[in-house]
């Protein structure tokens, strides 16, 4: 059955281009008679609010989004999340890191040629192969992606609006799956959600179009069926910046206070 889901971190208050993103996932899943499901994104827990989450359900029943199940929480998935890591663990193709990120910082300063990626410098591999780990960190945990590339070949992707695409594995390096303080990472809970609660359609802004190539390479690592994409256009503001936490006059909460319809302030679906 068609499964969509809109996955918002409870970091803020639901705004224009969140309220965009849900309707893309909630139409979707009617249109075909399917589920429309909400899962908070709660990894960040330094930056988590609890009165977001009862406040983003507030907006989207205000939106008419109607979700099907109770909402996921991450922060209550962690074993899902490090069993996942112990598999990929096994498989070889992740590797501890002790850099802080200030050392990282330092390091790319230093090389003549620091990698680069659509989002920015790239992790230096300074800890891929490390020979004696110092005793008195704790690690972070970093995908080899060219040791899963190895082990996959090559992979595609399909997205309903840009077609068919070739997945780069080495698009964002070796990205962190698991955080110190929290042992997943956005790349590792996304996938294991996704497979988890049976999303047969990923929708979401095309800001994440670069992770999708990892979420790609990771799924077939860990033997996880592959959804369908849907990387839907960025609501932006008047002069173009895309929509954030600092756009408060654009909170759904505050459009309702003063009695307009975001429907109307949004392109049609
Ligand atoms: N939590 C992400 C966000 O707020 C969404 C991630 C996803 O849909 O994969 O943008
Ligand atoms: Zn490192």
């Amino acid at each position: 059955m068609t499964t969509t889901r809109f996955a918002p971190s409870p970091t803020g208050k639901l705004h224009l281009g969140h309220a965009y993103s849900a309707r893309v996932a909630h139409d979707l899943a009617r249109k075909q008679n399917g589920r429309f499901l909400v899962r908070f994104e709660d990894i960040d827990h330094t930056r988590v609010r609890p009165e977001y989450y009862e406040g983003i359900l507030t907006d989207l029943r205000w939106l008419g989004l109607a979700w099907d199940e109770e909402p996921w929480k991450q922060l209550d998935r962690l074993e899902h999340y490090q069993a996942a890591l112990d598999r990929l663990k096994a498989l070889g193709v992740v590797y501890p890191c002790y850099c802080t990120r200030r050392e990282i910082e330092t390091e790319l300063t230093n090389l003549t040629h620091a990698p680069h990626g659509p989002e920015g410098p790239l992790y230096p591999g300074t800890c891929r192969g490390l020979a004696t780990p110092p005793a008195d960190r704790e690690p972070a945990w970093r995908l080899d992606f060219q040791k899963g590339a190895d082990l996959v070949g090559l992979l595609t992707f399909h997205d309903l609006r840009h077609g068919k695409i070739d997945v780069d594995p080495g698009l964002l390096g070796d990205v962190i799956l698991a955080r110190k303080d929290i042992g997943t990472s956005y790349h590792l809970a996304v996938v294991i959600d996704d497979a988890a609660q049976k999303i047969t359609h990923v929708t979401r802004g095309e800001d994440l179009l670069g992770s999708t190539h990892i979420h790609r390479l990771l799924q077939t690592l860990l033997n996880l069926p592959e959804p369908a994409y849907l990387h839907h256009q960025l609501i932006l503001d008047d002069s173009g910046q895309r929509l954030a936490k600092r756009h408060d006059a654009l909170a759904i909460s505050t459009l309702r206070e003063r009695g307009e319809d975001p429907w109307n302030m949004l392109p049609p679906a």
